[in-house]
């Protein structure tokens, strides 16, 4: 007996009419013998709706929490519609099923609101249903806390639900149906020579995600690596069985991949956000005031640049950070400008980080020739680069970022 986790999307379930399908997809999965669990996001365009709602609602008034927690309950209610809808549609063909909420299983999170991690599923009842017989519907994106507040998993959390889900039922895979049948060169949105990568290693998956292909939750990624659960991509577009068998993109370890690449692919964000210290001084102690200053406020950063010009006696700092986080980052900068010294501090939102991936960098040399060479051949000026063993990223104005991203495509013989 083999348990199964399948995910759909919110374009995969955006309307009766599609949820219809994922059910006959879910009935044929049965038919061919496993127990299955299946995890939804809401309609596609509804969390976005119900995150505006509260945005509109709120702020708090002073002395009073601010929302997040019942940001939370609002936003969490899109997959419950989406849940009860296709437990209704698996009935009516025939397959039994019954919907589960994030608290209902429970999906136990810490009280993180709007971005919380899930500590502990105990899904001994999930099981015994899902052996059962009986088809679980979860409503991803959904958590609890200990006391038995509603939490959000982030967007795009319900990959997370899903892997969290499948690695809690020991299920021998997590398919993550979606809108593109697979994990791509790039997005394919942006670049229609993208190809499809069939298999793909955790680490180069984990890092095309956290920068910027958004197929997969950074978080999924994370837990399928450290709990070893085999994850499939492929497009919920298909009716049953109409699917090539070699279908999607599998993640999984590096071992298992025979055809490798220096790179496998180029992913691309536009949540960025550059901050500029002007007129710093230089001496020890200023940038350890400057990040002190940021992490106590929890602000990630991401990439640092230092420069100093050859006769002054200050320096000039670059920093990048979430573009969410660019409001606040200012506010607190300005607010130690005394304690640090500096003479001016901006913010410049129209940036975009471009970054290339692949194990393969590990072991070979001139990938960031090729990189460098590419982009000043387009004319793309470079404001920062950060790199690790098998990623390299440039922060590039934001009005390139297509161009950029289709002419590494290309020089690193990605193109169909
Ligand atoms: P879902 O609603 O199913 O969770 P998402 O919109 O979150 O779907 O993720 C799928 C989208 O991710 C695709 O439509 C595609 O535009 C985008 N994407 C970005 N980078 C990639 C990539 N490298 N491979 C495939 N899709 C990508
Ligand atoms: N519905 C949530 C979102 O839009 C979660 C998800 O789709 O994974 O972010
Ligand atoms: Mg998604």
């Amino acid at each position: 007996m083999s348990r199964l986790v399948m995910k759909f999307g919110g374009t995969s379930v955006a309307d009766l009419e599609r949820i219809r399908r994922v059910a006959r997809l879910v009935a044929a999965e049965v038919a061919a013998g496993h127990k299955v669990a299946v995890v939804v996001s809401a309609m596609s365009g509804k969390t976005n709706e119900l995150v505006a709602w509260t945005d509109d609602a709120g702020p708090s008034a002073p002395g009073l929490p601010a929302h997040d927690d019942e940001y939370d309950v609002v936003v969490a209610s899109g997959e419950q519609v989406t849940a009860g809808l296709l437990a209704i549609a698996l009935r009516k063909i025939g397959v039994d099923a019954r919907s589960w909420l994030g608290w209902q299983i429970p999906i136990i999170s810490d009280h993180a609101h709007g971005r919380a991690r899930i500590d502990d599923i105990p899904g001994e009842a999930l099981a015994a249903s899902v052996d059962g017989g009986q088809v679980a519907v979860i409503a991803g994106f959904q958590g609890v806390t200990p006391e038995g507040r509603i939490t959000t998993l982030g967007r795009g959390g319900s990959d997370t639900s899903a892997v969290a889900v499948a690695a809690a039922l020991k299920a021998i895979r997590c398919d993550i149906y979606t809108d593109v049948d697979g994990v791509y060169t790039t997005d394919p949105r942006i670049e229609d020579k993208a190809r499809r990568i069939k298999k793909i290693s955790y680490e180069e998956m984990l890092e095309m995600a956290s920068l910027g292909a958004k197929v997969l939750q950074t978080r999924s990624v994370e837990l399928a690596m450290a709990q070893r659960v085999p994850v499939r991509v492929l497009s919920s577009f298909v009716e049953p069985g109409e699917a090539d068998p070699d279908t999607g993109t599998l993640v999984c370890d590096e071992e298992e991949i025979v055809e490798k690449r220096i790179v496998s692919g180029v992913a691309y964000s536009r949540d960025e956000a550059k901050i500029t210290l002007l007129g710093l001084p230089d001496h020890p102690g200023v940038s350890s005031r400057i990040f002190s200053a940021l992490a106590d406020a929890n602000v990630n950063v991401d990439m640092i640049v230092q420069s100093r010009s050859k006769d002054s006696s200050v320096a000039n700092m670059d920093f990048t950070v979430g573009k969410r986080d660019a409001a606040k980052a200012l506010e607190i900068m300005n607010a130690a400008k005394a304690e640090i010294g500096f003479e001016e501090a901006k913010v410049d939102e129209d940036v975009s980080k471009v970054s290339v991936i692949g194990v393969g960098m590990k072991s070979h040399v001139g990938v960031a020739r090729t990189m460098f060479t590419a982009l000043a051949g387009k004319g793309v000026n470079i404001q920062a680069i950060s790199t690790s063993e098998i990623k390299i990223s440039v922060l590039i104005p934001s009005a390139y970022t297509e161009l950029a991203v289709r002419a590494l495509h290309a020089a690193y013989g990605l193109d169909q």
